[in-house]
């Protein structure tokens, strides 16, 4: 077995394990392999092992690593996880199934524009900057009501919320915080947890995790 189909066997007995003790069924759990950074081999190496959820950070990375490997690997599912630029807007929606980091209405408004124009919207989730942290993106928790409201005005196909709690507090806050969150304003998925408590966010109610070095190895500071 390569080390990466190992690690994503590893990181699916933790899911099960988690999954139980919250009395979910661990098939509502997605795992998405957050591959940002790694080559497109890296990416065939998990698919080999059955991983068809993929993660990237930036659209211009992506689009050089995957058009190919989708006419091989038709079930295979892309995530964009990092920030949006509305120029990038786009490109975006041709390549991507979901979108976590919906986070202000001149975006929404661009998503729906080009949408319309190219006959396909991904799935959206609002990213929720739940630490209120100056330097970080997502919409404050105040705002979230609001905007959920407006994508919903504009059809678009909104499925849940997604957050990065702060590195230096416990996650578990955040994560409970987000879930009834998403829970009051109807929304059935939640993006939370990472390599290093994604364990956490099952127990505590995440649809989709996004786990990238417990898979595929650590990165270079810059692209952590
Ligand atoms: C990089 C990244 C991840 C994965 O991080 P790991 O700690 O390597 O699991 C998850 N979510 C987002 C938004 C990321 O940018």
């Amino acid at each position: 077995m390569s080390l990466i189909a190992e690690n994503l066997s590893a990181v699916h007995e933790q899911i099960d394990r988690y999954a139980e003790r919250a009395g979910r069924s661990s098939d509502t759990v997605n795992l998405i392999a957050v591959a940002k950074t790694k080559p497109q081999e890296a990416v065939v190496e998990a698919l080999r092992a059955g991983q068809m959820i993929f993660g990237e950070n930036r659209v211009q990375e992506s689009q050089g690593k995957y058009p190919d490997l989708r006419a091989d690997w038709p079930e295979m599912e892309l995530h964009l996880i990092g920030p949006l630029q509305t120029n990038k807007t786009k490109d975006a929606l041709a390549l991507f199934d979901v979108i976590h980091t919906v986070d202000r209405p001149k975006l929404v408004r661009s998503i729906a524009k080009e949408s319309q124009a190219l006959g396909r919207c991904p799935k959206l989730l609002i990213q929720v900057n739940t630490g209120e942290e100056d330097q970080k993106a997502g919409v404050l928790p105040s705002d979230v009501e609001a905007l959920v409201q407006f994508t919903r005005e504009e059809n678009l196909p909104l499925a849940g919320l997604m957050c990065i709690p702060p590195v230096e507090d416990a996650p578990s806050g955040h994560f409970g915080f987000l879930k009834r969150m998403a829970d009051e304003l109807d929304l059935p998925w939640v993006s939370m947890g990472m390599s290093g408590d994604y364990q956490t966010a099952v127990e505590l109610g995440a649809t989709h995790i996004r786990v990238g070095s417990a898979i595929f190895g650590t990165r270079p500071p810059l692209n952590t």
